[in-house]
């Protein structure tokens, strides 16, 4: 192999990530499957750990909605992951971008702790980081030592949750985006595709913003803006059922009556969960949900 840990790190800092780390591979938890991190690539003992900071969403105007800047940025560091894999590889190593392994996990054995509200919290950049990791033979993890950071317990997030999910995680928002949300969330969402409130909330954060990337709820109800989305969010993500779902309880929840008739059609037209969160849009719209 000709490359040094240095190496590996100036290429990563130069896709765009923020920090990166050398985490122990032993007794991993697995989150989409069963096998060992070492059965995913024979004796690998490390998993590269790449940090890629964001800022959630400023100011939408009113008539628009934000894509959940997470996701713009998810998607950008999955990609630049695989090239910072591809790299290692082309150097010598045996290397393998996955999430197969649980990034909170990995990402806990470099720096950084767990917040009350269940994210992890990079000791510079907070919790608004992605995490991604890359298992590989090619180095050994670096012993961590525990920082000053931790948690405040102080409950800003929970007071912060709309829907109650700090310590009650089947209430979180991001745990509904496939299917029907439960009609007493369904006020609570305001951006696609996910919900920073709970870490927007935190002391512990910058609370900078980022300028939001923000579409016309027209464009969304008509699927419109589904094409541009798939590309700044991943085809995995942005899918057009969960797309226009979304937006449909956002333009109830922000009281667009001018959208009616295009519910009406989504609600004659379209299949669950859109039909619901339609009927539900439009009884809201016409006064009959306070
Ligand atoms: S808001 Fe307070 S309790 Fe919640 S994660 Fe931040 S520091 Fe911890
Ligand atoms: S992501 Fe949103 S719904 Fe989920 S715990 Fe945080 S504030 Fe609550």
């Amino acid at each position: 192999m000709d490359m040094t840990r240095q190496q590996l790190v100036k290429f990563a800092l130069a896709q765009g990530f923020c920090d990166i780390g050398f985490a122990g591979a032993h007794d991993m938890i697995q989150v989409k499957d069963l096998r060992q991190p070492r059965e995913l690539l024979g004796g690998a003992a490390c998993i590269v750990v790449l940090f890629a900071a964001y800022r959630p969403a400023g100011h939408v105007p009113p008539g628009h909605m934000a894509l959940s800047a997470y996701y713009a940025a998810s998607h950008t560091s999955y990609h630049a992951a695989r090239a910072v894999a591809g790299y290692m590889k082309r150097h010598g190593a045996q290397a393998l971008h996955t999430t197969a392994i649980n990034a909170k996990e990995a990402a806990v054995r470099t720096c950084g702790f767990l917040g009350d509200n269940g994210f992890f919290y990079h000791p510079s950049h907070g919790s608004f980081v992605c995490i991604q990791t890359v298992l590989t033979n090619a180095f050994e993890p670096l012993e961590y030592k525990q920082g000053e950071a931790h948690c405040l317990h102080c409950g800003a997030c929970a007071a912060a949750c709309p829907s109650n999910a700090v310590g009650n995680i089947q209430n979180c928002l991001r745990y509904h985006m496939n299917g029907t949300v439960p009609e007493v969330l369904r006020g609570d969402v305001y951006q696609l595709l996910g919900c920073e409130k709970c870490q927007a909330a935190c002391p512990l954060n910058s609370g900078m913003q980022s300028k939001p990337v923000c579409f016309v709820l027209e464009d969304i109800l008509a699927g419109a803006a589904t094409a541009r989305l798939r590309e700044l969010g991943g085809p995995n993500m942005a899918r057009r059922g969960r797309l226009i779902s979304q937006g449909v309880l956002y333009a109830a929840a922000t009281g667009q009556k001018r959208l009616l008739s295009q519910l009406k059609r989504l609600a004659e037209n379209e299949a669950e969960p859109i039909r619901t969160h339609a009927l539900w849009a439009i009884d809201k719209l016409s006064g009959e949900h306070k």
